[in-house]
């Protein structure tokens, strides 16, 4: 038997103005699975990301996450906005990662962790902090948590991030560039962590940098340029036998 669908795109479609920037794109990512998206600057990955969650309005085309139309709702064969409270619901369930971090500065890292889920799902506060204690000893920092963000490196900082995702118990995660924004010495630790959930069966959609990383971990690689996905594949076949010129020419530019 297969594994569930998580995330189906179909023929979506952005523009922000007049300009577009996701041009048709289709994707799906199975439970458990972990799709690294690649692809140059300006070529629409973020915007990917924002979509699946609803941070953007789409123009045209379908995001469903485990099932459900991610902004609508379809009635007698046409779609309707969803009201706030239920896209808050929707967005609840699926976990992103920033670049920077973007951790509370005035909140411990215990605070940070727990906010979520005492105020989104509802927890009480003794539930919360068992979790977040859990979630900060999974990704290896245990006894910081009366620490404030600006007392961690980047990587700690990162690490801390994803805790608080996790504290959601979503059903999908979102990296956007997790590891772009630390120095290099920090970059294996929070990449290690990603892997590890990935061992976990956590599915995953990680727009990335890190070739090596997309290599071992990811189960498909998507290629995304000038708003389209010219090519996908398990890692093994197009990171190393690419059959556009495209993506040859973007793969000979980062390995
Ligand atoms: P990537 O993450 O692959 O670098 P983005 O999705 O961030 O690409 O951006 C794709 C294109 O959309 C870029 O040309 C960018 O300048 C433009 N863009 C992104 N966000 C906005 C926005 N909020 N308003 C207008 N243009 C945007
Ligand atoms: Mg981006």
């Amino acid at each position: 038997m297969s594994a569930a669908t998580v995330v189906r795109i179909s023929d979506l479609h952005k523009s922000y103005g007049t300009t577009p920037v996701l041009r048709g794109v289709d994707l799906e990512v199975r439970q458990g699975e972990v799709t690294c998206v690649i692809g140059p600057s300006g070529s629409g990955k973020s915007t990917l990301l924002r979509c699946v969650n609803h941070l953007e309005k789409i123009n045209a085309g379908e995001v469903e996450v485990d099932g459900e139309l991610i902004g609508y709702r379809r009635h007698k064969g046409r779609l309707h906005e969803l009201k706030d409270r239920l896209i808050t619901k929707q967005r609840a369930s699926i976990g992103m990662v920033f670049q920077n971090f973007n951790l509370f500065p005035h909140l411990t890292v215990l605070e940070n962790v727990v906010e979520a889920p005492i105020g989104v799902r509802g927890l009480s506060r003794a539930a919360a902090v068992a979790l977040g204690k859990e979630l900060i000893a999974r990704v290896g920092l245990a006894g910081r948590e009366e620490s404030y963000p600006r007392q961690l490196s980047g990587g700690q900082q990162q690490r801390i991030a994803i805790a608080r995702a996790l504290a959601m118990e979503p059903k999908l995660m979102l990296f956007d560039e997790p590891t772009s924004a630390l120095d290099p010495e920090l970059v294996g630790e929070v990449l290690a962590v990603i892997a590890d959930l990935a061992e976990a069966g956590m599915t995953m959609v990680v727009v990335t940098h890190e070739m090596a990383f997309a290599r071992q971990v990811a189960d498909t690689v998507v290629f995304l340029d000038e708003g389209r996905v010219v090519e996908s594949g398990p890692p093994a076949e197009l990171l190393s036998a690419p059959r556009h010129a495209r993506t040859r020419e973007f793969l000979a530019r980062v390995l």
